[in-house]
């Protein structure tokens, strides 16, 4: 009998550090900039920018993708987003409104799981590893999601699936807007490789210079000798930042897959 048990609690132990958990993040394309395209239709389809006054020493907070083709982007100055885009339609942000469409996007994240871990306004992690079996389960109720948030908000949200919080995020920056780009255990060293240093989270903009000085530019390591500080660096942001593991205790992998495999990175 107590054999029979401790086979059990071995193969228990096993399963827990075996599972893999499934990770979403959902980042709505473009937030304030959207809403306001959304709330008045003359300008859709137009450049919006929404945060301070050119005139005034303001920051864009948030440009729509019409701005973003001349090079407008978030933090920018908003008098250096005028002369890019001197056509734009610059607009105050109405935070009031922002807030209680957060909050409904936010219901719709708890209706599918308890553990979302909210970012900002209108970015989070979803642990739905409880209520998908595979990674295509899980690419669905991605889908189902991003719908949800159309239905309800006529707002249209960019979704990254993996098994880590690391890869969930810049899964769902690279098909934006709308998309859902997925990024599986296997795929993630090849992604990894080929990612740019500066997309590593916590490499910012000095960072980023310094790594590159060591010859690091990208997450490409293995069969190029490195000096052993650059691989000592790189480690260290690969493995010192994973981002906060999010909620309870779900086994997992962290953000460190460049170890293991290899192979490509796909979209669905
Ligand atoms: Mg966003």
């Amino acid at each position: 009998m107590e054999m029979k048990q401790d086979v059990k609690r071995r193969e228990a132990m096993r399963n827990m550090y075996e599972r893999t958990r499934a990770i979403l993040h959902l980042d709505l394309d473009a937030f304030y900039a959207s809403i306001e395209q959304r709330d008045h239709p003359e300008y859709r389809g137009k450049p919006v920018i929404v945060g301070g006054s050119p005139d005034r020493r303001g920051v864009v907070a948030t440009a729509s993708y019409e701005a973003r083709k001349y090079g407008v982007h978030s933090a920018m100055p908003s008098r250096t987003a005028y002369r890019l885009c001197p056509q734009a339609i610059f607009l105050p942000a109405r935070f009031e409104v922002y807030r209680a469409v957060s909050h409904e996007i936010m219901a719709i994240f708890r209706q599918q799981t308890a553990l979302v871990e909210p970012l900002s306004l209108d970015e989070a992690y979803l642990d739905v590893t409880a209520s998908v079996r595979t990674l295509e389960e899980a690419a669905r109720l991605a889908q189902e999601i991003k719908r949800q948030i159309w239905e309800q908000t006529r707002l249209t949200a960019s979704a990254g699936l993996s098994y880590c919080k690391f890869l969930a995020k810049i899964a769902s920056d690279a098909h934006k807007p709308n998309g859902l780009t997925i990024i599986s255990q296997d795929e993630a060293p090849a992604f990894l490789e080929a990612l740019p240093i500066e997309k590593f989270f916590g490499v910012g903009k000095v960072t980023a210079v310094k790594l590159r000085e060591l010859g690091i530019q990208t997450g490409r390591t293995g069969d190029r000798r490195q000096d052993a500080d650059a691989q000592g660096a790189l480690e260290h942001v690969r493995t010192g930042h994973p981002g906060r593991q999010p909620t309870a205790g779900l086994p997992g992998v962290r953000g460190d897959a460049a170890r293991s495999a290899r192979a490509a990175f796909r979209t669905g």
